[in-house]
């Protein structure tokens, strides 16, 4: 197998992590954060707990008599600190007065990931253990999927109690599903929405179509949800038994996963680091982010899309910190909190409800018709996988754009509409077109693999949450975008000379 690839810098946002945020001042902001909690209570034994957040699944509520431990199977929300999920299961711990597990189940392929997103998870998984250690509370790196290594697992150690977090799509709600029916049918299983603010079975009893609908709904809660964590505290209850050891570079290694694409460089994984972006932008960029955000040549975005994604980092928490800038740039701190509240958990809202997130059958009607009325239109230019993943089109603005998700495991939030109706516009249905975006976005992006990826390419591809335009070929109806129209918005040549695409000489794939 190839060697990975060198790590690599995000061209736009690498300098401004290294002047100002000094050591002291990082850990003022972090303990600052910390002190917050503090205040909203000792624990979350004296926190009044948002039922809302939680389901449960069993028929059984109460712990059995024999209950040793408490356990929070960790998924998608890979943090201590302001995780719903993590204080419900040291609620449950607490209240019993037993020990509390923390348990990852590491499967060795999941999607498209390849070694850098494995990379990010683990290293972001290993900070986690040593936080735990701290806090007296067990970590476990399980080998296998939860619904295959947990149950056993459960009886094995006497676990009285299971908090899972929350995802929509498909592969982890699977692992939850079967579950269900594999734990012993006297503990306890619950799950608890520490992903979104509102929880997404709060936010909506269905699938919303519109932005504007989702907007609604969520400010009509948000006040209710939008409040402070209590801490996770240190854990007064010791375990008879010490996790196995972890070997976390063999962890890594050992996944089934594409290892030429390499680890990123511009973004390391864990709560501290996702906190030091945070300041960053808090100090440097989000003074810009209304007016700049959609120019990929500008170092205006939050980047902290990878924390997000890996769960090292709670959405609340940055919205409760983005929030205190309000009158100071509250067109920014507005344009913000739009994205990374409404149009975040409208993918969730997305994902949840829509069991085809990712195919076509999961556009509206109005575009899937028009998508099939011009699925055999002439097209100007047909690529192939291969010669789109390596950013050989014609077009310097599109390879650019591919270069900067493969070299920088991130491409900016702005280009990523374009890239995405392009790939549209040059494969030869929109099938193929779904399923190469989805591809490249799992396979390059370290935000990848996540309800906005599936939502963005649905969207770019198949008009999601979005309105019927003018009709023309290829698209029908689905909104258009070109060249020129980027030419209208920031400087072409700039982002084009900053990532190196070409522009390739056509080369016919039939
Ligand atoms: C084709 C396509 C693919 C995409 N793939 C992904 C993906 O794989 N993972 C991903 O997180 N986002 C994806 N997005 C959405 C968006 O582009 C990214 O969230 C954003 O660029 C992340 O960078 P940031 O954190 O610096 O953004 P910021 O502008 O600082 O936004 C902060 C946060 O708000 C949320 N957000 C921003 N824009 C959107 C949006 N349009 N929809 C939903 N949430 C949003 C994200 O959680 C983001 O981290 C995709 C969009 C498109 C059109």
């Amino acid at each position: 197998m190839a060697p990975p690839t060198k790590k690599r810098k995000l061209s736009i946002a690498s300098g401004s992590f290294k002047n100002k945020t000094t050591k002291s001042s990082l850990a003022d902001f972090i303990n600052n954060v910390q002190k917050k909690r503090e205040v909203t209570a000792d624990s979350i034994l004296d926190f009044n707990f948002h039922k809302k957040r939680v389901r449960i699944f069993s028929q059984v509520q109460l712990v059995p008599d024999y209950c040793e431990g408490i356990v929070y199977w960790m998924s998608r929300d890979c943090r201590v600190q302001d995780n719903w999920a993590f204080l419900f299961a040291q609620k449950l711990a607490l209240k019993n007065q037993v020990p509390l597990h923390v348990c990852y189940c590491l499967v060795e392929k999941y999607l498209d990931a390849s070694l850098r997103q494995f990379h990010y998870l683990i290293k972001g998984l290993q900070k986690v253990a040593a936080e735990c250690k701290k806090l007296n509370i067990l970590f476990h790196l399980l080998e296998g999927s939860g619904d295959n290594v947990l149950p056993q697992w459960i009886i094995d150690h006497k676990i009285g109690a299971v908090v899972c977090d929350f995802n929509p799509l498909r592969i982890p709600t699977s692992w939850v599903e079967n579950a269900k029916n594999k734990f012993s049918q006297d503990v306890p299983f619950i799950q608890v929405d520490a992903h979104n603010i509102v929880p997404c079975w709060v936010a909506a009893d269905k699938q919303v179509h519109t932005i504007y609908s989702m907007r609604c709904k969520i400010n009509s809660k948000l006040e209710e949800y939008l409040t402070d964590f209590p801490p996770v505290i240190k854990h007064p209850y010791t375990s008879n038994f010490v996790p196995e050891p972890i070997d976390w570079d063999r962890a890594i290694e050992t996944r089934e996963a594409d290892k030429t694409v390499g680890p990123i460089e511009w973004a390391n994984p864990g709560y501290d680091e996702a906190m030091k972006t945070l300041k960053s932008f808090l100090e440097k960029r989000l003074k810009i982010y209304a007016d700049k955000r959609n120019d990929p040549t500008e170092d205006a975005l939050s980047n902290l899309s990878p924390w997000f994604h890996f769960g090292q980092i709670s959405a609340q928490r940055v919205a409760l910190c983005v929030q205190e800038y309000k009158l100071q740039y509250t067109e920014s701190v507005n344009a913000f909190l739009e994205v990374a509240i409404v149009r975040r958990e409208l993918t969730d809202n997305f994902c949840f409800y829509c069991e085809n997130y990712d195919n076509l059958k999961g556009a509206d009607n109005w575009a899937q018709k028009t998508l099939d009325k011009h699925r055999n239109d002439k097209r100007s230019y047909i690529y192939t996988l291969d010669q789109l993943s390596k950013a050989q089109t014609h077009d310097d603005l599109w390879n650019s754009a591919q270069l900067q998700l493969v070299n920088e495991g991130k491409m900016h939030g702005s280009i990523r509409m374009y890239w995405g109706k392009k790939i549209l516009e040059w494969t030869l249905s929109p099938d193929d077109a779904l399923k190469y975006a989805i591809y490249l976005n799992d396979h390059y992006s370290i935000d990848g693999r996540d309800p906005n990826g599936y939502a963005g390419c649905m969207r770019s591809i198949c008009g999601i949450h979005d309105t019927n335009f003018v009709e023309r070929a290829v698209f029908g109806q689905v909104r258009y975008m070109n060249y020129n129209g980027c030419k209208k918005k920031f400087n072409i040549d700039t982002f084009v000379e900053r990532y190196g695409g070409k522009k390739h000489k056509y080369i016919s794939a039939k």
